[in-house]
């Protein structure tokens, strides 16, 4: 027996409630993780909230990401003991995932745990994580260096936001915060941003071409921002865009693009390669600074996700939220 949180759907609403499971009732995947830690993630929280389309099937355990201990493999890549990390690919979307103390998993779905993580460090970075390792690549790959000039991140406060700061002021980025939360300044900038820009000025329908401000950014937000971004991106910059959290809309016009030579590269994690993700968890490990995983995670347990469910749709979650399976 052990513990999941489990999604249903009663009178078109989903209903999120922790419950005791039985092995058997698992899907019938090659490998047995024992999930010591699993992590909140704004599509988590679209997930278990029913605010966003992103569970179709019920019962569904929710959770995109995971990591734990191999305790059974049907795969010769793995055996018993192996520490290892998910994300992505669909697991507590269409496949029952990471918030319960076990999971059944396809083995190509599992990174091995890269050296120098352990599973609550995995955790602390997760999805989030790696999709802003993902974007710093895609700036790294535009030829955005530190010496061309500032970076600026959008929803700095953020999963991904905070993990992109931290990961460019540790590379020699001079960064600068976008977020809409300025108590969250101390804290951003211990993370090393050089600076706040209030989410206020970047929600200012923008002309067609601003006065050139960064060398790159990471945008999480989308909409209006991504616009205000796009049109402010220096000549020959790029734009790393990964997420939606004001909207899914792009106001803008060609002009950044057909004027100033900038690059918008998109950015998914979930479906991201095994050799690309596997250089990214390896850079999170050697890169990410240690002490900034401590300033950008809290840890809960499974009973309180559901309240954190709703409060990260809402913006209301500072950084990283992990789910501790022993609490
Ligand atoms: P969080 O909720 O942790 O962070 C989102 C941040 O965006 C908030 O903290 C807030 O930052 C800002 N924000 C929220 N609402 C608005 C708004 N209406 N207007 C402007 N800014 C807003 O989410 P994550 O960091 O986990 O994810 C961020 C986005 O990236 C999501 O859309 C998510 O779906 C997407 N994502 C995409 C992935 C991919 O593979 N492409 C993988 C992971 C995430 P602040 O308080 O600083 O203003």
């Amino acid at each position: 027996m052990f513990r999941a949180l489990v999604l249903d759907q009663q009178d078109g609403k989903t209903q999120a409630q922790v419950k005791t499971l039985q092995e058997s009732e698992l899907p019938d995947e090659g490998v047995l993780v024992a999930v010591d830690y699993s992590s909140l993630n704004f599509k988590d929280g679209l997930a278990i909230t029913g605010s966003g389309k992103i569970v179709n099937q019920f019962p569904m355990v929710p959770g995109i990401d995971l990591a734990g201990r191999v305790l059974e493999s049907a795969d010769a890549a793995f055996a018993p003991g192996d520490a290892v990390v998910l994300t992505g690919w669909g697991v507590g979307e269409r496949y029952w995932g990471g918030m319960a103390e076990k999971a059944r998993l396809k083995a190509d779905w599992l990174v091995p745990m890269p050296e120098g993580l352990d599973a609550r460090a995995a955790m602390m970075i997760g999805t989030a994580g790696l999709t802003a390792m993902l974007c710093v690549m895609a700036l790294e790959e535009g030829g955005v260096t530190p010496a061309q000039g500032p970076v600026l991140v959008t929803g700095a406060a953020g999963g991904v936001g905070s993990v992109a700061v931290a990961i460019l002021a540790g590379l020699g980025y001079e960064v600068y915060a976008v977020t809409g939360r300025p108590e969250t300044e101390a804290y951003l900038k211990g993370l090393g941003a050089s600076a706040l820009v209030s989410r206020e000025t970047m929600l200012v329908k923008p002309r067609a071409l601003e006065a050139q401000r960064w060398a790159g950014a990471i945008d999480t937000v989308g909409d209006t921002i991504l616009a205000k971004v796009l049109a402010e991106t220096c000549y020959g910059g790029t734009v790393a865009a990964c997420g939606l959290a004001a909207g899914f809309n792009l106001p803008t016009t060609v002009m950044p693009f057909i004027l100033r030579n900038v690059r918008l590269q998109g950015v998914d994690s979930v479906m991201c390669p095994l050799l690309r993700r596997q250089q990214a968890w390896q850079r999170l490990a050697q890169e990410l600074p240690a002490a900034a995983l401590g300033d950008i995670g809290h840890s809960i347990g499974l009973d309180e996700v559901p309240d954190y469910a709703q409060r990260i749709v809402n913006g209301q979650v500072r950084g990283r939220v992990i789910v501790d399976m022993s609490r």
